[in-house]
């Protein structure tokens, strides 16, 4: 009996250990789970859904034929008051995000609701070194963990389950101007994480941690450092060749890897993309010339030991804040008539790019958009013909793109059933001034070298925004659908013939992904910049996306990219077809107070060194001729520049928990004052406001 009985016991322990195991493989996220992606399955594993970061969801039970019968089949309301970037992930019937400040997140894909949300409490002093910002774009998965970089540059594992933390590690030296905006990616069983800040002075790299232990692995540097230190990497001494003159290294030299990464598990090799100068103009970085490696490049590194296998740089010689750090996409497509296996990517520069993955030899870049900079890519070199005087030695110029590119850190997708990239495509040009000896570098400060702040001359009228479809292996666009603004939202593509997007303007939209022609839209109340995602759970297929308005441009961007109307509701929300949820109307918006005008400078000379000083310290944030983006107050209608407060939040950091950060010993109490007289002025100055949509 007894016998029995114990054997009873241990088939029932058996039973249970048999099925925590099946629960277990459900749902751990490892190589073969992400890996399996590519050729199916219902999951969304890693910030671009799979290693090849496609953005592609193969299922089609939402098609271009029932489109017209989306609705919403829950939405939650999220704490939030900055920009939402992420594309959340789903395994096993939950969906992971990331707010801003850091913060990650767990709901209930079932239900609707918040299994954890984490708050890493990052030092909110760190606002005054983003440009773009407090946002934050994801996290990553791997066996029962959830991974995420904060702005504060840690890195965090925490239980998937419980959303506690398991370790942490400082992945930047918190004295210099780091973030980490970026999602991290996990490659066998290596969290790779880059950082941000090549416009405040640093130098860029990107790390591995094993995601058991949060050992560091080894770190890869982008640009050289102090010529007069031994280089960390043979192909360093290399690079430094191509840096002339000056002492970039003062400056950090830049080259963050701040967003783009993919990964091929057949080739063993990770991929990323970094970014601009540190400062942007050559000229005061390096005055010598030379291409400034590896700037504005994209690095294949051996993923077990950071060893470079092979780089291209899109942009020699970056000189106009053009990153390379775009959505990198992998797919094997067909060109004249030969399967290739290739690396897509449309960085800021305008050129869509379309390498070798194996070899980074460049196949072709043509033009997605409006490129006046460069006449094309030779192909036979590799390089870019620039159009002359583009480098603004010596009279300043307007050209396309400007800074903040033809294309931004919005995702693009890519159909392997259309053979089509779907871009989030702007249209907005830059001006660049080269202040070549009266540059001064301000440590912490936003160093560009280019007289950053005559891009608030530029007129409204010339920006705009489209979701461009580009044949990547024709090297043409396919259709497009014009937009008035930009700064619109990531693009998901489906295997239903769908292609999704959400607008500024606050619509969500699914196309057809053949034809573009619209085939449903959502009024979705606030602007989105994210990227949607879809999944299937119990049989049914969802389309999900973080609704929010905020990022670089609605904050930098100042009215130029102010959708009409548009404003910052933090929400997810979760479609299906027959979808029946609502939300809840929309509370109007009081028309700004008219504040009376205290007295303040009018001479000219204060009025243009309060424009300097506003654009080098404030403008980042609280827009380009102090015009707010729809996120943070618009100090033109703010009691605050009116009173001696100004003072206090600005010098004193009266208002750091809410994210503005104190500039005591950046800015004087008389330049305080310079600025004080520019943003009233601004505000004199405001034209009557514009008629509602
Ligand atoms: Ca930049």
């Amino acid at each position: 009996m007894r016998r029995k009985a114990v054997t009873a016991a241990m088939a029932a322990t058996l039973l249970c250990i048999c099925v925590d195991a099946t629960a277990a493989s459900k749902t751990e996220v490892d190589s073969d789970a992400v890996t399996a992606l590519e050729q199916g399955g219902s999951e969304w594993l890693s910030i671009g859904r799979g290693y090849s970061e496609q953005r592609y969801a193969p299922i089609e039970q939402i098609n271009a034929g029932n489109a017209g019968k989306l609705g919403l089949a829950w939405f939650l309301d999220l704490a939030n008051d900055r920009g939402l970037e992420s594309t959340p992930l789903y395994s096993d019937g939950v969906l992971y995000g990331s707010l801003a400040w850091s913060r990650p997140f767990a709901v209930d894909a079932r239900s609707g609701t918040l299994l954890w949300l984490y708050d890493p409490k990052v030092d909110k002093s760190k606002a005054r070194r983003v440009c773009c910002d407090s946002v934050n774009r994801g996290v990553a998965l791997w066996k029962g963990k959830v991974f995420i970089g904060t702005l504060d540059g840690r890195l965090i594992a925490l239980d998937a389950r419980s959303g506690k933390p398991v370790w942490q590690q400082q992945t930047t030296d918190a004295a210099k101007p780091y973030t980490i905006t970026g999602a991290p990616r996990v490659v066998k069983g290596k969290v790779i994480i880059g950082n941000s800040g090549a416009e405040y002075g640093v130098r860029g790299y990107f790390s591995a941690y094993d995601a058991d232990t949060g050992r560091m692995a080894w770190r890869f540097y982008t640009v050289p450092g102090d010529p007069s230190k031994p280089y960390e990497q043979p192909e360093l001494a290399e690079a430094a060749k191509t840096w002339k003159g000056g002492q970039y290294w003062r400056y950090g030299g830049g080259g963050t890897v701040w967003d783009g990464m993919a990964y091929d598990p057949e080739l063993d090799l990770l991929y990323v993309g970094t970014g601009n100068g540190s400062p942007w103009n050559r000229e005061v970085r390096s005055p010598g010339g030379g291409d400034n490696l590896f700037l504005s490049s994209i690095l294949a590194v051996h993923p077990d030991t950071g060893k470079l296998a092979w780089h291209y740089q899109e942009t020699p010689g970056e000189s106009w804040d053009f990153t390379a750090t775009q959505q990198i996409t992998l797919a094997d497509i067909t060109i004249n008539g030969q399967m290739r296996k290739v690396l897509m990517q449309a960085p800021k520069n305008g050129f869509f790019y379309v390498l070798d993955r194996k070899t980074g030899k460049l196949l072709s870049a043509e033009k997605y958009g409006k490129v006046t900079w460069a006449e094309r890519v030779d192909l036979a070199t590799g390089r870019p013909v620039e159009a002359p005087g583009v480098r603004y030695e010596n009279k300043p110029i307007v050209m396309w793109p400007g800074s903040f590119g033809a294309h931004s850190w919005m995702p693009m997708s890519y159909s392997p059933k259309t053979g089509l990239v779907y871009i989030p495509y702007q249209e907005v040009p830059g001006a660049y001034r080269n202040e070549g000896a009266s540059f001064e570098f301000k440590p912490g400060g936003f160093n560009t070298g280019t007289g950053f702040a005559d891009a608030s001359a530029l007129p409204r009228e010339a920006t705009s925004g489209a979701l461009v479809a580009w044949d990547p292996a024709r090297q043409r666009e396919a259709w497009r659908v014009p937009y008035p603004t930009y700064w619109n939202g990531g693009t998901l593509a489906t295997a239903g013939n769908l292609v999704f997007q959400g607008r500024a303007n606050g619509q969500f939209v699914a196309y057809a992904a053949d034809t573009g022609s619209k085939l449903w839209e959502f009024d979705a109340q606030t602007g989105i910049i994210a990227g949607a995602m879809s999944y299937r759970q119990d049989g049914e297929q969802y389309v999900a996306v973080l609704a929010g308005w905020g990022g670089g441009i609605p904050l930098v961007g100042g009215d130029a990219s102010l959708a009409p109307g548009v404003r910052n509701i933090s929400r997810l929300l979760v479609f299906k077809l027959g979808g029946k949820a609502q939300l809840p109307p929309l509370p109007s918006i009081a028309a700004p107070t008219r504040l009376p005008i205290p007295d303040h400078a009018h001479d000219s000379a204060a009025l243009e060194q309060g424009r300097t000083l506003y654009h080098q310290n404030c403008g980042v944030c609280h827009g380009l001729g102090a015009v707010s983006g729809g996120v943070i107050p618009d100090l033109r209608h703010s009691p605050i520049p009116r009173t001696a407060t100004f003072d206090a939040v600005v010098l004193k950091g009266a208002l750091q928990s809410n994210g503005m950060p104190s500039f005591a010993g950046v800015i004087t109490a008389e330049q305080l004052t310079m600025i004080q007289a520019y943003v009233l002025d601004a505000a004199s100055k405001e034209a009557a406001p514009k008629p509602a949509p």
